[in-house]
């Protein structure tokens, strides 16, 4: 049977070309492809758009708490010869176990793109918690996300008015709000740019003067 595939980066990490360039190669061989995003991802409504401005419809536009197993997705899907989900990140847990059951009982490869971690530094949500316990496969696209630094870039910052922060929703669409921006870090710089003043750095800061 076919397998459920999680390929991550940070962000600007060309998952959304990389989508484009697989739902390319699949459809230029005559091979049906449908690609698959949450509703929650309000940037270019129906499509997918990268950032060198190739851009695609999506097949399903996915509500918060929309099953694929109607039968009004099934007919979209089951000719499909793969899956291709952008902005993985956004499903809830229940959909990462359908798309899963879609891979191992119907044989669809399923591949999905995402984050691993939200601006906060901790995993996006229950949805990446569940595909990193079950898919067959995760791996990092081989990623050109860079931080400030020049390193390789594996946080997504959040900035709100040019100053980085690490409160506020969890979801918040870059572009939706002309004051919130991202912006991809090493973990040195996340550490020294947005937890500067947490409490493990504040400890130890502490410790190393104590024991110096
Ligand atoms: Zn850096």
């Amino acid at each position: 049977m076919a397998n459920m595939v999680f390929k991550y980066s940070a962000m600007n990490g060309g998952k959304t070309i990389n989508i484009l360039q697989t739902a390319y190669s699949y459809e230029s061989n005559g091979f049906k492809v449908v690609v698959i995003k949450s509703k929650k991802d309000t940037k270019g409504k129906n499509t997918i758009v990268s950032r060198n401005g190739m851009n695609r419809e999506v097949d399903v536009l996915l509500r918060e708490t929309e099953s694929l197993l109607t039968p009004k997705n099934y007919k979209i899907y089951y000719t499909a010869k793969v899956i291709l989900v952008d902005e993985v990140e956004l499903l809830n847990e229940s959909q990462i176990k359908e798309l899963w059951t879609i891979a191992h009982l119907i044989n669809i490869p399923v591949i999905c793109y995402g984050l691993k971690s939200n601006f906060k530094g901790d995993i996006f949500g229950e949805g990446v918690s569940q595909i990193f316990a079950i898919a067959d496969i995760v791996e990092e696209i081989g990623s050109s996300s860079l931080c400030l630094c020049g390193k390789k870039a594996t946080f997504n910052a959040r900035k709100i008015n040019d100053k980085f922060t690490d409160e506020g929703e969890i979801v918040v669409i870059d572009g939706s709000n002309d004051s919130v921006e991202y912006v991809p870090l090493c973990s040195d710089c996340y550490l020294k740019y947005v937890k500067i003043s947490s409490k493990e750095s504040k400890k130890l800061a502490e410790l190393v003067e104590k024991i110096r």
